[in-house]
């Protein structure tokens, strides 16, 4: 049993959305899929998505609220009218396109930890660490870790070299089983990697030693290929 997500980040329509969900729902169904499948659809998008016990929907994002006056994000009683209980944090993104600073990602985490969500709590690198090696990539990873509960129950991790996400370079075996051995050997959670991993390559990627999955951005989009994935693995 592999878990596999799609984050759609800012892509497809409310529309398209919905299809895109009803497709794979009929695919789930049909296939009797073993797999965990999630999707993060935009804010926007999120409906009340009839879902199958392997199909969870996530929020990409949202702030350490239930309300209030923070112009631009969503809180949990946006979340409940959806019956969103899984959600996205510290990925690479918002790391470092939205500027969100370890402190506000640790912050965020703990809010949503105490109301029970699960949490995919994303880590990794960009390029100029991991081209100082494996030490420096491991200290900065470890950095990210900084005030999270690694033993929440609901809780899974997905590694995501910075330098891997959209831009068509995967991260080679040895590289991603390099930090998910020593990743997984102090952590006893799921770990998912994530990085240009597509329909040709996500097999392989999944069937090495301390992956238990992967997060799939721009591969995933498109429903055929996603469920080439879902089914390849
Ligand atoms: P890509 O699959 O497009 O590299 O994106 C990975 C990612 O950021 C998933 O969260």
């Amino acid at each position: 049993m592999a878990i596999i997500a799609s984050n759609f980040k800012t892509n497809h329509t409310r529309e398209t959305t919905v299809e895109f969900i009803a497709k794979l729902n009929d695919f789930l169904t049909e296939k009797k899929i073993d797999n965990e499948v999630y999707v993060f659809p935009t804010a926007t998008s999120l409906n009340s998505f009839e879902t199958l016990s392997t199909l969870n929907i996530g929020v990409q994002n949202a702030y350490p609220t239930k309300n209030g006056s923070f112009t631009g994000e969503i809180g949990t009683e946006q979340l409940d009218e959806f019956n969103i209980k899984t959600i996205l944090i510290g990925h690479s993104e918002r790391r470092h396109v939205l500027g969100e600073s370890q402190e506000e990602i640790t912050k965020k985490f703990n809010f949503y930890k105490d109301l029970n969500y699960k949490i995919v709590y994303c880590i990794g690198e960009p390029l100029e660490v991991k081209e100082q090696g494996i030490e420096q990539t491991l200290e900065y990873l470890y950095e990210q870790f900084v005030g999270i509960d690694v033993n929440y129950e609901n809780l899974i991790l997905a590694y995501e070299p910075v330098w891997a996400i959209g831009t068509g370079v995967t991260a080679t075996n040895d590289d991603i089983k390099a930090v998910h051995s020593v990743i997984k050997e102090k952590i006893d959670k799921p770990l998912l990697y994530g990085g240009s991993v597509k329909v040709n390559n996500v097999k392989e990627i999944c069937s090495l030693d301390g992956v238990d999955g992967a997060l799939i951005g721009t591969a995933s989009w498109n429903i055929d290929d996603f469920k080439q994935i879902i089914e390849n693995t």
